[in-house]
């Protein structure tokens, strides 16, 4: 019997979440962000079930790399832009647009003139305080980036949101505020909504939008999942049953002995662990999906398996499937359990996860 631990990829979830962002911005260009392995879906498979993007956003150049070398004629930005000399050689023959945030990338560019005009994003810090210009210095910015002979004239301008996925958030309103001010009378195209503000900010969709969370159904907001915004999870993983046993009343379950059984009970163990990405801050009580119905976490997460409680379970078998998260059962209510986000679940599978591709 396989381990059977694997991640479905449903690529039509996939396309009919970008067909909710277009929906919700339906004036606006769509940059699909595809970092991290295409926030752990698998970039190739991502990137080729999205002809319509009109761009894609990456955080390595390997992955633009990897882009263009399956035939994506697509723009594709690179996040956090060139950090050396030899970065600006590789995106101006990968034909890669480049977010300018700093001070020295200025000095690279004027040091390093070039026949290939390089397209650029002015990053502009309205308040993240993690990259970007402050909005008082883009007319110089601008100035200096027009006198370098490898930049496109034609130049991008964007900022980024610290805290749209907040409950309360009234910074979001104060970073749009600053990058209008700073960019009056200036005809950039401009981006600032991530998935959240996509969501929830339609004022803030501007030329384009970043989408990376909606596209694979989950949704960045506190407490809501993806499913209530209309979205389809995209991943969905799974593990089988390799065992149930029959514990005794008062034994305890799993290293640390943090589960004690209140009765005599079945206890499914579940092919599958941290080793594997699913995360081991789950506690007790955690969801799992059993022939569509819910089962509960019992005793730590270990390296290679997890316990459930079956006592609600008696038609389990050995080899039956486990849902863990996806179809049926929202990533983000597995990251709650977890004290994490959704987005670090999806983006943690290791490569013993076989992933199969349900077509788009
Ligand atoms: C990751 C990223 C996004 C996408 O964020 P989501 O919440 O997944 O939509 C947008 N912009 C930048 C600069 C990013 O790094």
């Amino acid at each position: 019997m396989s381990r059977g631990t694997r991640a479905l990829i449903d690529l039509a979830a996939l396309r009919h979440n970008f067909g909710r962002v277009r929906a919700l911005a339906p004036h606006s260009r769509i940059m699909a962000i595809v970092k991290a392995d295409g926030y752990g879906h698998g970039l190739e498979r991502v990137a080729q079930a999205l002809p319509e993007a009109d761009a894609f956003g990456v955080a390595t150049l390997s992955d633009a790399e990897r882009l263009r070398a399956i035939g994506i004629r697509q723009r594709i930005v690179h996040l956090e832009g060139f950090l050396e000399p030899e970065d600006l050689d590789r995106m101006r023959a990968l034909e890669v647009d480049s977010i300018v945030h700093h001070a020295f990338q200025l000095e690279l560019l004027a040091q390093r003139p070039d026949p290939r005009p390089l397209r650029c994003w002015v990053k502009l810090d309205t308040g993240m305080h993690r990259l970007g210009f402050a909005p008082d210095r883009l007319a110089e910015v601008l100035d200096r980036l027009r006198a370098c002979p490898g930049v496109d004239p034609e130049l991008n301008l964007m900022t980024h949101f610290a805290c749209a996925d907040e409950a309360e958030d009234a910074l979001s309103g104060v970073q749009q505020a600053r990058l209008e001010q700073a960019a009056r009378g200036l005809r950039l195209p401009r981006s600032l909504a991530n998935s959240a503000a996509t969501l929830r900010r339609p004022g803030a969709h501007a030329d384009w939008v970043r989408v990376g969370g909606l596209l694979y159904g989950i949704s960045p907001i506190d407490g809501e999942t993806g499913l209530e915004r209309g979205l389809k999870p995209v991943m969905t993983l799974q593990a089988r049953i390799i065992a149930i046993n029959t514990v005794a009343a008062g034994e305890s379950i799993g290293y640390g002995g943090g589960y004690r059984c209140p009765e005599t009970m079945p206890v499914g163990v579940v092919s599958i662990g941290y080793g594997d990405g699913y995360p081991r801050h789950a506690g007790n009580g955690t969801p799992v999906l059993l022939h569509g119905r819910r089962a509960a976490l019992v005793g730590r997460v270990s390296m290679d398996m997890l316990c459930i409680d079956l006592r609600a379970h008696p038609d389990a078998r050995i080899g039956d499937i486990v849902t863990l998260w996806g179809q049926g059962l929202p990533a983000e209510d597995i990251a709650r359990h977890s004290g994490t986000i959704a987005y670090e679940l999806l983006c943690g599978m290791t490569r013993r996860v076989q992933f199969d591709t349900l077509p788009s």
